[in-house]
């Protein structure tokens, strides 16, 4: 079986989808590749966002709960998504436009920048030196050299980093790069999970926090990823069928609820490239639910329209 590569999706919840829509799309630059709904929730929003192709490795996703109050992240939580950008100006671009927006944004010690969306989730822009293709997508007010080029890492908080190692080095072949950061790089891809230590206050699972975070696998390789995970005591969900991709689900020893999603078939399975992201997607088993389930969604506005349609 080949190695994971790198990060494949990742989750977080939003109490507001056409307030997400207006950040992710609008202020990010980021494709919306798929409108779908929440599974168990079928009145209400998944939305996922991409670069142009809806490649794994910058797909950002959300479930909506309208209303739900604001999360924190805390100890077992993803609590910042670390995105690639092409260089040191692309640095000083996001920083005028995000303050130009309205969001503060600050620079760490190492040059990367520091924001949240508008309901309190981190992100941190990075330049690093990696071959990995940058995934972008396209917006009339962001130069394509600034653009976001996919993820390169999460930060999440654990208390006991090390409790976690043999998990990710021995079954799911991620590399140590000290001080508390792994990193799981296949052939074409890599991405890293950094351990930070948690605030003192309790974790709370809400809008504004990351609910998972979704690494790479080859298609063939689902069984033997589900048996590695299995026999290595971690207590795997079945294979889901996510109809873009099959995943399970597991947490590792910090707490950090993981999965592991198939590259293929991807967000074409079932909409043109052109067209992704522009009707509500259903999967098969609500398919024939569509005249009930859309009338009961509030109408997005996707910013993307507009410029498209010149
Ligand atoms: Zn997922």
């Amino acid at each position: 079986m080949k190695r994971l590569e790198g990060i494949h999706h990742i989750s977080a919840i939003t109490s507001d989808a056409q307030r997400n829509v207006d950040f992710y799309v609008g202020v990010l630059g980021l494709r919306l590749v798929k409108k779908s709904i929440n599974q168990d929730h079928t009145s209400v929003y998944h939305l996922f966002y991409g670069d142009e192709h809806a490649h794994p490795g910058a797909d950002m996703t959300f479930f909506e709960y309208p209303g739900l109050p604001r999360g924190r992240a805390g100890a077992g939580m993803v609590s910042r998504v670390l995105w690639r950008v092409g260089s040191p100006s692309a640095i000083d671009f996001w920083e005028t436009r995000l303050h130009g927006l309205g969001y503060s944004a600050r620079r760490t010690d190492s040059g990367s920048l520091v924001f949240a969306d508008w309901e309190g989730l981190e992100h941190e822009l990075v330049v690093v030196a990696v071959s990995d293709a940058p995934l972008v997508a396209e917006h009339p007010e962001i130069p394509a050299e600034h653009a976001l080029q996919g993820f390169h890492a999460v930060r999440a908080y654990s208390a006991h980093p090390e409790w976690s190692a043999p998990l990710l080095e021995q079954t799911l072949g991620f590399t140590a790069l000290g001080d508390g950061a792994w990193e799981a790089r296949g052939e074409q891809r890599g991405g890293s999970i950094i351990y930070d230590a948690p605030p003192a206050q309790r974790p709370l699972q809400g809008s504004g926090t990351v609910h998972h975070v979704a690494w790479a696998m080859y298609d063939e390789d689902l069984g033997a990823w589900h048996r590695a995970v299995l026999e290595a005591g971690a207590h795997a969900s079945p294979v889901i069928d996510r109809h873009y991709f099959n995943s399970i689900y597991f947490r590792e020893p910090s707490g950090v609820l993981f999965e592991l999603a198939t590259l293929g078939p991807g967000f074409t399975v079932d909409e043109p490239l052109e067209q992704l992201g522009q009707k509500l997607s259903l999967t098969p088993q609500f398919e024939h639910l569509r005249d009930q389930i859309e009338p009961h969604l509030t109408p997005l506005v996707n910013p993307r329209d507009a410029w498209v349609r010149g």
